[in-house]
């Protein structure tokens, strides 16, 4: 399959993952995907590598900004492993202003873009 953005051949699935990859821009797509599917994966990928940034902030690495200027007021992070590649999974909740859970986006893997 081509990429529908670059137009370029997609390398094909390997042994890890079932997805095909553009090398040019990352973009993953499962076979037989439409643009509007693999644009849409882009984005929800997008997003998991800003949860990514936040994640590795939070760890302590990098103090160069405040990871939470990403994020609005009322929003968690939670990560679990990835069923596909054994990577790690990425969700947004939302939360009143008790904290209590009041809306979860869906896992996004940020190695394979797998979402649960
Ligand atoms: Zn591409
Ligand atoms: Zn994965």
């Amino acid at each position: 399959m081509d990429c529908p953005d670059c137009g370029l051949p997609m390398l094909e699935p390997g042994p890890q993952s079932n997805r095909h990859c553009c090398y040019r821009c990352g973009r993953v797509a499962a076979t037989g995907e439409t643009a509007d599917d693999i644009t849409i994966r882009e984005r929800i990928r997008q997003e998991a590598f800003v949860l990514l940034d936040y994640a590795m902030a939070l760890r302590g690495g990098c103090r160069r900004r405040t990871p939470r200027e990403d994020l609005r007021m009322g929003q968690l992070i939670q990560t679990r492993g990835c069923g596909r590649c054994g990577g790690t999974m990425y969700r947004t909740v939302e939360t009143d202003d008790e904290g209590n859970p009041t809306g979860e986006s869906q896992f996004v893997c940020a190695a394979c873009g797998h979402v649960e």
